[in-house]
């Protein structure tokens, strides 16, 4: 695996954002100050405090210097006002420290704080977003760039904002000072900051750059921690000796991701010393010129040692403030693609319809089409069938022909291409969408398996009677697990799965009455799905819970998919699904009569088991 060099052009180029540095600013700011105002307000005016109290210091220093001297030049001079004036500036310097504190402290505050508040907006604006943009790659990316970087931006944006307000007040009053000694001195301690701001801001832009670019490789080395270090991938990994092989993969990633990163640290580091050394050079020169304007006794001493401070001072003041503007580009970089995500456009407008146009219609579809998003053949042409209600319905065809395609439709997971798929007359569209996914409860063929406790397993079926323990019960006797739970030491208490202490992990066919179970949570429900709900059980226990759930739902619409015959045959309709189209429906024994490719697989499976 070569590692590609990073795009050279990109979607940001360096001279828009930088006029745009301040476009996310505001943003982040009313962020800040609407996630604590309090806070934001001490922040502000510490920062100011901060600001002034340096040059304070730096005259009060003047002070003792010169008066020192007067006292040390007249004999039984005044030693008093000397030591005043120590006294003056170790107030300030406490002061200054006690600011200094009170920045650090506010700012962990204000950084716990919004931390958390920017993870529950990208967790809520991923609740809002449709499947099919969870399957797209390049909005997980989105995602994955918004979470590792974007949380910590805000806050930082706005301390640098502070901070440069804090510097700048300094940088004013040094400025003050300074241009008594000379405006060139002034000048030369804001030159020379200014390559190594060039620098800084152009090696930020890099930064980013690679770290948009790293973004698959870095998901991609996720996963694989996540695949090395889960239990439910240790079986595998540990059966089929992957361990090795997916290491030395995770270790490739990060070699690549390392060669980049250093490099970019290396000319980063260099530069920054090279550009550096010039600002070391102005100070030693101005520190000659200063001194040797002392020596012919054109400044004082206690001017000499002042201006040698606030030159200094000033000097990094000058630095901390064009380094502050360049980390804001950079954050504002950053915070890029937070909005860029967050800005991630939602669901289409929602319907409103709380009835059909025809009561008592049940579901039907009428010509449905549907490809899945980027790829290339539809997974559904031209599929039309109806089930009234009260019928039972079931799919039947090869794996990948498009049953469980039919279901997700039925559950507004995506829309049809074209076609419609009705509900008492009505698109469902147009349908209030929590209303009709109230009526629908459906077991997936790979549903979740929640490291919750079993009762809550259950809940999740129904978030309105999360912990009714009751339902949780009349659920579980429905779904035929209730049995098995009765025998559990904590029963419906019991937690699942091994990720935290106590928990018990479930056989396969278990799980599956869990899911069935959940499935009935919704007890208002008058359509019922499962995909394949028996798959991990035997026949005479599928028959069994099929014929249970056909004498619960005796007024519901069910659909069933299922590879079993022996349970297909009892449902008053079968769909044939070939290739993504319906090519037979009847009964069984209608379908039995055509003697088409339904009565070929089932003289098929009937024969296997005699
Ligand atoms: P079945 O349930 O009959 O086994 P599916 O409905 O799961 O079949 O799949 C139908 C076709 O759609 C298959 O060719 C499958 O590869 C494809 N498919 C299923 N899910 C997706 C998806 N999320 N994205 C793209 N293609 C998919």
């Amino acid at each position: 695996m070569s590692p590609p060099s990073p795009p050279s052009s990109v979607e940001v180029s360096t001279s828009d954002q930088f006029l745009g540095l301040f476009n996310y600013g505001r943003r982040a700011i009313e962020l800040v100050w609407s996630t604590s105002r309090k806070l934001t307000s001490v922040l502000a005016v510490l920062t100011v405090v901060a600001g002034l109290l340096p040059a304070a210091a730096a005259y009060v220093g003047r002070l003792i210097v010169d008066s020192v001297i007067l006292a040390s030049e007249h004999p039984g001079g005044d030693v008093a006002a000397a030591l005043r004036f120590v006294a003056l500036e170790a107030g300030i310097i406490l002061a200054l420290t006690a600011a200094q504190r009170g920045i650090s402290m506010t700012t962990s505050l204000l950084r716990a704080l919004l931390g958390e508040r920017v993870n529950v907006m990208i967790l809520e604006k991923a609740l809002q977003l449709e499947l099919p943009q969870f399957e797209d790659s390049e909005f997980y990316d989105k995602l994955t760039r918004a979470r590792r970087q974007a949380s910590a931006r805000p806050l930082s944006l706005v301390r640098r904002t502070f901070g440069l307000i804090q510097n700048g007040i300094s940088l004013a009053s040094y400025a003050a000072l300074l241009f008594q000694f000379s405006p060139w001195a002034v000048l030369i301690v804001v030159a020379a900051g200014f390559p190594v701001f060039f620098a800084e801001a152009k090696f930020s832009g890099d930064a980013f750059r690679l770290f948009r670019w790293q973004s698959q490789e870095t998901r991609r080395q996720m996963y694989l921690e996540s695949v090395l270090a889960r239990e439910d991938y240790a079986k595998e990994v540990r059966i089929l000796g992957l361990g090795p092989l997916l290491l030395k993969r995770y270790r490739d990633i990060f070699e690549n991701l390392f060669r980049d990163d250093r490099s970019l640290t290396m000319r980063r580091g260099i530069w920054g010393y090279v550009l550096g050394t010039l600002g070391t050079a102005a100070f030693y020169g101005s520190y000659a010129w200063i001194a040797a304007t002392a020596v012919y006794g054109h400044i004082t001493l206690g001017e000499m040692t002042m201006y040698l401070v606030v030159f200094k001072q000033g000097q990094s003041a000058v630095s901390a403030n064009l380094s502050a503007v360049g980390g804001m580009y950079e954050d504002n970089l950053y915070l890029s693609t937070l909005y860029e995500y967050l800005g991630q456009s939602t669901k289409s407008a929602e319907g409103t319809a709380t009835e059909g146009t025809r009561p008592g219609d049940g579901v039907r579809f009428e010509d449905v089409a549907f490809t899945y998003p980027g790829a290339s053949t539809p997974a559904l042409n031209g599929v039309s069938f109806h089930v009234p209600p009260g019928t039972t319905l079931a799919l039947v065809g090869e794996s990948g022909s498009g049953k469980s395609t039919l279901i997700k439709l039925l559950a507004t997971l995506y829309q049809p291409d074209t076609g419609r798929i009705t509900l008492d007359g009505r698109d469902l569209r147009e349908w209030d969408r929590k209303l009709l996914l109230r009526r629908i409860g459906i077991m997936f063929q790979d549903f979740s398996k929640f490291q919750f406790t079993v009762g809550e397993n259950l809940g999740v079926g129904d978030v309105e009677r999360f912990e009714d323990r009751e339902l949780w019960r009349v659920a579980a006797t429905r779904g035929m697990a209730a049995p098995f739970i009765d025998g559990m030491p904590e029963t419906y208490d019991t937690q699942l799965g091994r990720w935290f202490k106590g928990g018990r992990e479930l056989s396969g066919g278990q799980w599956q009455k869990i899911a069935l179970s959940r499935a009935f949570m919704r007890s208002n429900a008058d359509i019922l799905v499962f995909d394949e709900p028996t798959a991990a059980m035997d026949a005479a226990a599928e028959a069994a819970v099929f014929d249970h759930v056909r004498g619960l739902a005796s007024d519901k619409m069910t659909i069933l998919i299922s590879h079993r015959f022996s349970t297909v045959r009892m449902a008053d309709r079968i769909v044939v699904v070939e290739e993504g189209r319906v090519t037979e429906v009847g009964s069984h024994d209608e379908l039995m009569k055509l003697d088409g490719i339904y009565a070929r697989l089932f003289s098929l499976q009937a024969r296997a088991y005699r």
